[in-house]
């Protein structure tokens, strides 16, 4: 029962495809967009891993270095939204008194 890996000729995401039988004949669809121009790729043997089990095994580096990345772009400060905000006293239309 063979996995095949077909790559799409549009967005080059790869698909792992399980069949139960060889060359079934099957129409194979790019997962990511859907396309159905995909091309095998020979691979010399592939292995089935669950998303969850790739984010098992990445190395702890990965989420360091996405963390230090983060660290320094504006979407990690968090009053960001507030800072873009205009106060009550210098809006044009401050709206209806907020009643609590
Ligand atoms: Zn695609």
């Amino acid at each position: 029962m063979p996995i095949y890996v077909y790559q799409c000729s549009r967005c080059d995401v790869r698909t792992e495809v399980f069949e139960r039988r060889l060359n079934s004949g099957r129409t194979v669809q790019c997962e990511a967009c859907a396309s159905p121009d995909v091309e095998r790729v020979f691979m010399p043997f592939a292995i089935y891993r669950s998303e969850a089990t790739k984010l098992e095994q990445l190395d702890p580096k990965y989420y360091r270095k996405v963390d230090e990345a983060m660290r320094n772009t504006p979407e990690a400060d968090p009053m960001r939204h507030l800072n873009r905000m205009t106060p009550f006293d210098r809006a044009a239309d401050p709206g209806d008194p907020i009643r609590f």
